[in-house]
C-alpha cells in the first residue's frame, strides 16, 4: 500500500495518492487544484531533446557566435570568448555570471539529464539518481540562455551602425538550442524519473483501480 502524501500545489492540503484510471486527474479534494495526471511514460521524447541540445551546445561553445568587421579588420567571439573579455575588462563578476548561466548551468543541466534520461531507456537506474534529480531542479532557474541572446540581439542591432556584424555559426546554433533545452525540459517530467527509481511513488501506479477524478483523499 502506498504510504507517500502529496501536498496540494495551491493549498498544501496533504492527500494520500491513489491509482489513476486513464484519462482520469487527481485533484485536491478541498480547492480543486490538479494535483497530478497519469505518467506519461515515455522516455524517448526527452531523451531526443535532450541529445539534439547536447550537440548544439557543442556546436554554440565551439564556433564563434558573432564577428565584427569595422574597416576591413573581422574579429570574431565564442561565447566563453565574451566571458574572458569581460574578465579582463575587469568585469569580473559580469564575466563570472555570463559563464555561470550560459555555460556552466546548461551544461551540468544537460549532463544530468543524459545521465539520467540514457540508463533509464536502457532500463538500468542510474546509482545516483535522487541526486541528479534534485542537482536538476536546483539549476533549473540559473539557465539564462534566452537572456543571453535577447541581450546579445539588442546589442548587435546597435552595434550596426558603427561596425558590420556578422552573425556566426555559434549565434544560429545558439538560437537553437534556445528551442532544444525548452522542448527538453518541458518533456522531462521529474515523477517518470522517480516512478523507475521507486514505483511506489505518488501518481506511479497505473492499476486502473479507480476512475473517479476526485482521486486523492484527504489524508488522516
Ligand atoms: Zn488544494
Amino acid at each position: 500500500m502506498q504510504s507517500a502524501l502529496i501536498a496540494c500545489p495551491e493549498c498544501d492540503l496533504l492527500q494520500r495518492p491513489t491509482a489513476l484510471a486513464e484519462h482520469t486527474v487527481a485533484r485536491c479534494s478541498r480547492c480543486f487544484a490538479l494535483l497530478y495526471q497519469p505518467l506519461d511514460d515515455d522516455l524517448d521524447r526527452p531523451l531526443a531533446f535532450t541529445l539534439a541540445a547536447c550537440i548544439l551546445f557543442v556546436i554554440s561553445n565551439a564556433f564563434p557566435i558573432v564577428g565584427l568587421e569595422v574597416q576591413g579588420q573581422t574579429t570574431s567571439a565564442t561565447l566563453f570568448g565574451t566571458a574572458q573579455a569581460l574578465a579582463m575588462q575587469n568585469m569580473k563578476l559580469l564575466s563570472a555570471l555570463v559563464f555561470f548561466t550560459t555555460i556552466l548551468v546548461p551544461a551540468v543541466q544537460l549532463s544530468a539529464m543524459v545521465y539520467l534520461l540514457v540508463p533509464l531507456r536502457a532500463g538500468r537506474v542510474p546509482r545516483r539518481l535522487p541526486l541528479a534529480v534534485r542537482v536538476l531542479q536546483a539549476i533549473r532557474p540559473w539557465g539564462m540562455i534566452e537572456v543571453f541572446i535577447l541581450g546579445l540581439l539588442v546589442s548587435l542591432v546597435k552595434l550596426g551602425a558603427m561596425a558590420r556584424v556578422v552573425p556566426g555559426i555559434g549565434l544560429w546554433s545558439f538560437g537553437a538550442l534556445l528551442f532544444a533545452i525548452a522542448a527538453a525540459v518541458a518533456s522531462f517530467d521529474a515523477r517518470v524519473i522517480w516512478s523507475r527509481y521507486d514505483p511506489s511513488l505518488p501518481g506511479t501506479d497505473d492499476q486502473n483501480r479507480s476512475r473517479s477524478s476526485h482521486a486523492a483523499a484527504p489524508a488522516p
